[in-house]
């Protein structure tokens, strides 16, 4: 979308902010009457201040998801009837979407341009898992001839989503657009960070005609409201995205708790591959850098460790260093901004720790390495990259999210990659060759969830997202993700 200056600012200053829980249809304080501080990192200021939920109002959420799910006016309702009216949630997100993109800007400092990006592919997820749900089919098993099995997906019931603050909306709808359209009710924690658009999508929810219980939001912290709903007895199923640290502890409290499934999205240290033979060096560096500082570098599959190929280290890297300067950080409310903030003091000193770790273990800082703009009350950090890097080194090894990217060099394809799968995660990789043998032996034997060839980019609703090793399991996005909120049950039936 075309967007203006003067009336993103316009709509911003006009805003009124959602900020109490959304419970069975209704905006209500925690039942604690805590509240916890939005602050927003463009300029440090104070946004609003958000109900801070804990274990009775997530007591209460699953409560009313349960309510709703037994008495089927969601779970059992048409799915063409399902369908139209999620098809009317997409449209009033697509119909808010600036809003909702200045709430995420507001929450993490995304430049609005990407903001409001992210808003209409949470439309274009809704639509396209609406669009399927009338086109599935069940089956009937070949058994022998008096008998009649069939073989049917039902909604798992209530399923908890905890989320990160990257994409805010994006990762959420990745999830609730599959749990929605299967019938199923759902509870949303969104990061602590980023709890506004999550609070007034729930409003449009209501609006598209979703029954209440349905859909649920209680914002609050990790330790308090995230661990409610991940030991909670009565959830069947939690989808959660964020880091392997915490996506660990889910599996814990599910064991603990009531087994319910759980499918985690979790962090990357993804390497990009380029090789001598790549087709277009100049097009291969422009997206190593496009890829890497887009989001602040807050990407979990941001290709953060770029493997150069000797013969062309050298003019690669000033190649790199030039596409690096578009990416310096601006003004996230400007439409022409490419890179604005970071989410929050925390993380920008976090990234600062690790550019210093990078310089003590012996790497080169040959662009960028200072916060930047700090009259602004903001925080911001220069696009940063790292030269004779070495696999073992911890900028090479623990994802930094920011905008710091690790170079490395290679001799060959056998090393190449051996350093790509010498990382606990495994999320994506990208290889840039023209030799067709090399890059798929390469290919098949990279452990990750996604390979992209001469590509930065997956952007598509059709294929699926998500990890290999310590980046999680599960899949987000496709046809695939539909199975991880259904169960399967045979009836089988015996004929006279
Ligand atoms: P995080 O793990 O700190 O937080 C994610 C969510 O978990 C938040 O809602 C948080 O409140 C909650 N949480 C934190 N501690 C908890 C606890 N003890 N119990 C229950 N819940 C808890 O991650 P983040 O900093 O918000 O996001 C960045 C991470 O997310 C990175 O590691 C990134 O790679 C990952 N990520 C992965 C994907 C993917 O698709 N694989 C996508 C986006 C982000």
């Amino acid at each position: 979308m075309a967007l203006v200056h003067k009336e993103v600012i316009k709509l911003k200053n006009s805003l009124s902010f959602k900020n109490q829980a959304f419970i069975n249809g209704n905006f209500v304080d925690s039942v604690s009457g805590k509240v916890f501080e939005d602050i927003s990192p463009v300029d440090g200021n104070l946004v609003t201040s958000v109900a801070e939920c804990d274990i009775e109002d997530v007591n209460n959420a699953v409560s009313a998801a349960r309510t709703v799910f037994e008495k089927g006016s969601w779970s059992r309702m048409a799915p063409n009837k399902r369908k139209k009216i999620l098809f009317k949630f997409a449209n009033l997100i697509k119909k808010n979407i600036l809003e909702l993109g200045i709430l995420e800007t507001l929450d993490v400092g995304k430049p609005i341009s990407a903001a409001t990006g992210d808003i209409a592919a949470c439309a274009a997820c809704l639509n396209w898992y609406a669009e399927a749900i009338d086109k599935l089919y069940d089956d009937v098993a070949p058994t022998r001839d008096n008998i009649i099995a069939m073989i049917t997906k039902e909604p798992l019931g209530v399923v908890g989503a905890v989320t990160p603050w990257n994409y805010p909306l994006l990762m959420a709808f990745w999830k609730i657009a599959p749990a929605l359209a299967t019938g199923n009710s759902f509870i949303l924690k969104p990061a602590e960070q980023s709890p506004l658009s999550a609070l007034r999508v729930s409003e449009l929810a209501m609006e598209a005609g979703i029954p209440e219980g349905v859909f649920n939001v209680v914002p609050g912290f990790g330790p308090t409201a995230g661990k409610a709903l991940g030991m909670h007895m009565d959830v069947d199923k939690l989808g959660f995205t964020g880091s392997t640290e915490v996506g660990k502890l889910f599996l814990k409290y599910s064991g603990e708790s009531n087994m319910k499934r759980v499918s985690l999205e979790c962090g990357g240290k993804s390497p990009n591959i380029v090789f001598a033979d790549a087709p277009d060096i100049d097009l291969a560096a422009k997206n190593a850098a496009d890829g890497m500082f887009f989001n602040s570098g807050q990407v979990c599959d941001a290709p953060s460790r770029l493997l150069i190929e000797k013969p062309i280290k050298d003019e690669f890297l000033e190649k790199l260093i030039e596409y690096s300067k578009p990416w310096m950080p601006n003004d996230p409310f400007h439409p022409d901004t490419a890179m604005g903030s970071m989410v929050d003091k925390a993380q920008t000193a976090r990234v600062l720790d690790y550019i210093e770790t990078g310089k003590t273990e012996g790497a080169e800082i040959i662009a960028g390495g200072k916060q930047v703009n700090k009259d602004s009350g903001g925080y911001y950090i220069e696009p940063t990259i790292f030269k004779n890097v070495n696999n073992n080194m911890r900028i090479a090894r623990e994802e930094i999210f920011g905008p710091v990217l690790s170079t490395i060099e290679f001799d060959g394809a056998d090393q190449a990659l051996e350093i790509a799968n010498d990382t606990d995660y495994g999320l994506n990789a990208m290889i840039w060759s023209n030799d067709l043998n090399k890059v798929h032996k390469i290919a098949k034997r990279i452990k990750s969830g996604k390979v992209l060839i001469n590509s930065m980019s997956d952007g598509d609703m059709s294929v699926p997202h998500g990890g290999y090793k310590q980046s999680g399991f599960g899949r987000d996005k496709s046809l695939e993700a539909m199975g991880q909120y259904t169960q399967t049950k045979l009836t089988w039936i015996e004929l006279k």
